[in-house]
């Protein structure tokens, strides 16, 4: 029997992307869809824009969206709730007994939840024994910028040592939910602004990639510097990075170690798992948001144009797909984690 999955911000942007994803799980299925109160008590189908480009499942368009209370028949809810509401509705979920895995930013910094990305920091899950919630947990997501910027980091971090990282970001519009940023704004035009990205970006990954130490986590020592924009993209966050390294290196050995790169959801061949997290192009055009987004379930990392910097020591481009291995895929592959290290109650 499949595990009962609740969708939190059913309606929203990552929540269509979780019940596009999770239609044929292996191990999931989706038993609650809940949202506003806008929402709650209209058919699924009634109550959402839908701009997938597949059919709502059938089975999740006659469901009756439900109000954000724990009183889900599941075991795992998946929240897609904006940051204005989510940070109380997942506390009262985890106090609940339920096992949250979140997108949203509001429990990332708490000390005791991790900041997950499987491939990096899979250890960070011993952080749930110290949470006060009893049988249930929290887990959260990075930035969807956050999590295609560290992963091509984090074998380089590991060789070599990464002093200092500067990143320009162009970021696509699902990245600003539904129904986002207006046409008349972004057409024709590019916004430099993307409220708190910089600071995400400049503070997440030196929780995901800090250590777990005697129950709390050292953050890394680098330092990040971002720059954000949105761009008239629809799915796929361009990163240009340049980084300085503690140790000397070359071009061939940082490829090299994006080649081996794998963590535990390759060794456990999770269902969500790309085969290799980040894959390198050596086409001087590539990666490109159309071409590459959809890179091994949107799950892969591409990276490309690695040179030596004459400012810092390299730079390259990184290209995600924001709501999938930036959002609703990440948190399908975390669940998939903890399930198969026997986590869930
Ligand atoms: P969105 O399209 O605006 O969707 C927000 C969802 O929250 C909707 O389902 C909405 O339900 C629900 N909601 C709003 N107010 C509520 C309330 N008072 N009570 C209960 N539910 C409420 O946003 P999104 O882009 O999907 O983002 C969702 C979260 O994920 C955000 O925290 C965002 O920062 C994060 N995130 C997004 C991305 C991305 O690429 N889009 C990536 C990573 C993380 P109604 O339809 O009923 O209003």
């Amino acid at each position: 029997m499949k595990i009962k999955v609740g969708i939190l911000g059913a309606t929203g942007s990552v929540g269509q992307k979780f019940i596009q994803l999770l239609e044929n799980h292996p191990w999931f299925e989706i038993s609650e869809v809940a949202a506003s109160e806008r929402s709650a008590g209209k058919m699924y189908r009634d109550a959402v824009n839908w701009f997938m480009q597949t059919p709502i499942p059938e089975k999740v368009a006659v469901k009756k969206v439900k109000e954000c209370v724990p009183t889900l028949d599941c075991q795992i809810v998946f929240s897609g709730l904006d940051a204005s509401v989510a940070g109380e509705i997942e506390t009262a979920f985890a106090h609940a007994g339920y096992a949250v895995i979140s997108n949203s930013r509001n429990h990332r910094f708490d000390p005791d939840v991790p900041l997950l990305i499987p491939e990096i920091n899979a250890d960070h899950l011993k952080l749930i024994r110290e949470q006060k919630y009893g049988q249930g947990f929290i887990i959260t997501n990075p930035n969807c910028s956050t999590i295609g910027m560290s992963l091509p980091l984090k074998p380089i971090h590991d060789r070599f040592g990464i002093e200092a990282v500067h990143v320009v970001t162009m970021q696509a519009l699902s990245g600003a939910g539904y129904p986002g940023v207006s046409s008349l704004d972004i057409l024709d035009n590019v916004v430099p602004y993307i409220g708190s990205e910089e600071s995400k970006m400049q503070t997440e990954p030196l929780k995901i990639l800090g250590k777990l130490e005697h129950g709390q986590i050292t953050a890394a020592d680098i330092k990040f510097s971002a720059q954000c924009n949105r761009v008239a993209v629809i799915d796929g966050h361009l990163e240009a990075l340049s980084i300085k390294l503690k140790t000397q290196t070359n071009v061939e050995e940082i490829k090299q170690c994006w080649a081996n790169f794998k963590g535990e959801p390759q060794e456990l061949e999770l269902p969500m798992a790309p085969k290799k997290p980040v894959v390198y192009f050596e086409e001087e055009n590539l990666p490109q948001p159309k071409l590459q987004r959809n890179l091994d379930k949107g799950m892969a990392v591409s990276v490309g144009r690695l040179q030596p910097c004459p400012v810092l020591d390299f730079k390259f481009i990184a290209l995600s797909h924001n709501t999938v291995r930036g959002a609703a895929g990440a948190a399908i592959l975390n669940a998939e984690l903890i399930y198969k290290k026997g986590l869930l109650n």
